[in-house]
């Protein structure tokens, strides 16, 4: 049985109660992307803050143009926003996003969730969601995907390994309404902070983070190496302690991976 969500778009727009983020939302039961929609969306002029859901998304995407899984019952949303401070900064909204994503789960839900650099949601050591940033000229879309509602076999066999939901930890499905709602009230919080006090929020960032402290290795062109992580910069670059010396480690087209030596 496929269970849908209501995600209406008036629904949840009810006591909302948001500033930018949500003043408009489009909600759909199906599109290939909600980045995709949400950029066309953007390039139309759509406002600051307009929020695009989907039930389902048909061609979700990771980073590197890697396959989302997007079955029914997850969250797969996009947020635009068109920040007034220079693009080499925006970077900061996936931490934002994932600290938003992760402090509404703990406190609708009592689960803590942790993030992995760059921009995973992990939940018992396994891939919860993630965050997809997609900047173009003056806007930016953030993407959320979230396996809320979603059991372990709804997804391809490979990814049923590494992969878990809210339902799966739980053992009933969760209001996906009052969640995201309150995703998006933190998403709201998190992006005033990336100007009002970045550093707090990376702090919070930190104490979630499964990457700081670790062996890791870094796959990726031209940047693999394996070290310690050792710390984030306040633009998200990732600083790993190699045996030949610090590197510093952009996200956009690197990975990280298990390392054999993983330990604290
Ligand atoms: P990585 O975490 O390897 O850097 P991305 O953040 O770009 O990669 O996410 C894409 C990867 O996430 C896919 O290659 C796949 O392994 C995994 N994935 C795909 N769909 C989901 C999902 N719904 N939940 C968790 N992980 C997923």
């Amino acid at each position: 049985m496929t269970r849908q969500p209501v995600l209406d778009a008036a629904i949840l727009a009810q006591g909302l109660h948001t500033q930018i983020i949500g003043k408009s939302l489009h909600y759909f039961r199906r599109v290939e992307s909600t980045n995709d929609t949400a950029k066309t969306l953007a390039e139309q002029g759509a406002p600051e803050g307009t929020v695009v859901v989907a039930s389902e998304q048909s061609a979700g995407r990771g980073r590197l143009g890697r396959p989302w899984a997007s079955p029914p019952g997850g969250l797969w949303l996009s947020v635009i926003l068109r920040p007034s401070w220079p693009a080499a900064e925006w970077p900061r909204l996936a931490f934002a996003a994932s600290v938003a994503v992760a402090s509404a789960i703990e406190r609708s839900l009592g689960i803590p969730t942790q993030v992995k650099w760059p921009n995973d949601l992990v939940l018992d050591g396994r891939k919860l969601g993630g965050v997809l940033l997609e900047a173009a000229g003056s806007y930016v879309v953030v993407g959320i995907g979230l396996n809320a509602n979603v059991r372990l076999s709804a997804f391809p066999p490979d990814l049923a390994a590494v992969v878990t939901s809210l339902e799966e930890r739980l053992g009933y499905p969760v209001d996906l309404v009052g969640l995201t709602q309150e995703i998006l009230r933190d998403l709201e919080h998190a992006y005033q902070a990336v100007l009002d006090d970045p550093h707090a929020l990376m702090e919070q960032w930190r104490v979630r983070s499964i990457t700081l402290g670790r062996h890791v290795r870094v796959v990726g062109a031209g940047a693999a190496c394996e070290g310690v992580a050792e710390s984030v910069d306040a633009d998200g670059t990732l600083v790993v302690r190699t045996k030949t010396g610090l590197r510093r480690i952009v996200a956009s087209d690197v990975s990280l991976r298990e390392s054999p030596e993983v330990g604290r």
